[in-house]
């Protein structure tokens, strides 16, 4: 249980509702900022503005997904208004006070860094990567639905990456029954592929291994997919660029070839926002709870 910390949660999209949901759950007092066009009335929870929150007595500040934009503002769905984050904000919070963010950028950076508060960004976790990995695949396979006019059972797909991402994309289209080979640099990621049962080939094969592909799926955040590699495929190949903007594919390149490549960011969020939420609210709550008992000397 929560008993007895204070919360704010600050700005966000429908994710954010799982947290306030668990958190008033396990007895957690709660400041909401940027929710004040919701309809609906979370019992144990308020709904202030940011000029009425007690920065003084919060234990936890929990940021949307994005954080902030790098102008310091945080973005929410239930307000018309963006809500400024600012260090005179922090500078009032006890010396305990964490902030939480699914990412970070310059302006977060810079900021926790000058203010000197515990800083934890949700989504570099190993846990949250894998348990989003999974929301991630299903909005692939989606995404390779709505794009061909084939069966992914049967066709051969080029995975890019074995990381958290790349490893259930390859197990996900492999058991719907494609044909699946990987690209991977290091020889342990090789080796994983083969005992996955998949095809594992080295990305300094790349150009090679695309002659004879239906589907890209690229999970490496560089620029791998380049011209000279669309060059190989055939015509009819699509590709999905998982990889966080801007990708990793020469899109320019792409659409001159006329293959067609989508970058597909975000998806957690957009295919299961219930379940993204909760993977957020899971992990957030087992780590409040933890910092409460180390405060308490438990820990
Ligand atoms: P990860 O676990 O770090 O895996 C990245 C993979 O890319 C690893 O196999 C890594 O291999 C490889 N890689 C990195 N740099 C490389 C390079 N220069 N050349 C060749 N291979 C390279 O990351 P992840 O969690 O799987 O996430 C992958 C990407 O997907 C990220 O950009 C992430 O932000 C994004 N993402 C997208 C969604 C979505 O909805 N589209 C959802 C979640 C995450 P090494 O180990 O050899 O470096």
């Amino acid at each position: 249980m929560l008993t007895g910390m204070h919360v704010a949660i600050i700005g966000g999209d429908a994710r954010q509702l799982e947290v306030i949901r668990k958190l008033i759950e396990l007895d957690a007092k709660l400041s909401l900022v940027g929710f004040d066009q919701l309809a609906h009335q979370f019992m144990g929870a308020t709904k202030l503005r940011i000029d009425e929150v007690d920065f003084a007595d919060l234990d936890a500040i929990i940021l949307p997904v994005h954080g902030t934009t790098l102008e310091g503002k945080v973005n929410t769905v239930f307000s018309h208004e963006q809500i400024p984050f600012t260090e005179e904000m922090l500078l009032k919070t006890a010396k305990h006070c964490t902030v939480y963010t699914g990412i970070s950028n310059r302006y977060l950076d810079d900021l926790m860094k000058a203010v000197g508060r515990k800083y934890v960004q949700l989504f570099e976790r190993d846990d949250v990567a894998i348990y989003n990995s999974i929301p991630t695949a299903e909005g692939a396979v989606m995404i390779v639905i709505q794009h061909t006019d084939f069966t992914i059972h049967g066709s051969r797909v080029a995975v890019l990456g074995l990381g958290r991402i790349g490893m259930t994309v390859a197990r996900t289209f492999a058991a719907l029954g494609a044909k699946v080979k990987v690209g991977a640099r290091r020889s342990e990621h090789l080796a994983r592929i083969t005992e996955m049962g998949l095809v594992p080939f080295h990305l300094n094969d790349l150009e090679k291994e695309v002659q004879d592909i239906d589907i890209c799926i690229n999970t490496v955040p560089h620029f791998i997919v380049t011209a000279s590699v669309i060059a190989k495929m055939p015509a009819h190949t699509l590709i999905v660029d998982l990889a966080s903007k801007p990708g990793g594919t020469d899109f320019r390149y792409a659409e001159k070839r006329g293959v067609k490549a989508i970058l597909a960011p975000g998806l957690p969020g957009v295919v299961a926002p219930k379940t993204a939420g909760q993977i957020i609210a899971n992990v957030l709550s087992q780590l409040l709870y933890a910092d409460l008992q180390k405060r308490k000397g438990n820990g």
